[in-house]
């Protein structure tokens, strides 16, 4: 099921010091760089930390499992 116009940023969180992916559908005359600016704005930084290193874990435990076929 495709989404219509759904946009993926990659605003850069300078609290985070980090990028993080925003999906987002803009109306065609929303100002791209006023909407991520309140998106960096409104980051939660909190979620995003603990996020990335639930994430962290897992590419390690997925390294762990890699097995040969
Ligand atoms: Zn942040």
């Amino acid at each position: 099921m495709a989404i219509p116009n759904v946009k993926r940023f990659r605003p850069f969180c300078p609290t985070c010091n980090d990028t993080f992916t925003l999906m987002a559908v803009l109306p065609n005359e929303a100002n791209v760089d006023t909407y991520l600016s309140e998106a960096v704005a409104r980051h939660d930084h909190k979620a995003f930390s603990d996020a990335k290193a639930a994430m962290n874990k897992v590419r390690v435990g997925q390294q762990k499992q890699v097995k040969k076929k």
